[in-house]
């Protein structure tokens, strides 16, 4: 699995990932995939004009899904 090439994003997934949270890596514009065992997901954009706001949405995401398993 490749690193993400922003810093404030490589966080982000880090602290996805310890929330349990699934990170995969995709082809194309988006750099991957945050999922959540509920179904839900995120993408994790490559660096767009704005990484420090696709930190906050990853952080925002794995806030929500910390610590469930069923759908919301
Ligand atoms: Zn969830």
């Amino acid at each position: 699995m490749g690193r993400h090439p922003h810093k404030e994003i490589r966080k982000a997934i880090t602290e996805a990932e310890e929330a349990g949270l699934k990170v995969a890596e995709s082809s194309g514009h988006t750099w991957g995939y945050v999922t959540c065992a509920c179904g839900q997901r995120i993408a994790v954009y490559s660096t767009g004009r704005n990484p420090e706001f696709g930190a906050k949405l990853i952080r925002r995401f794995a806030a929500n899904h910390r610590n469930h398993e069923e759908p919301r």
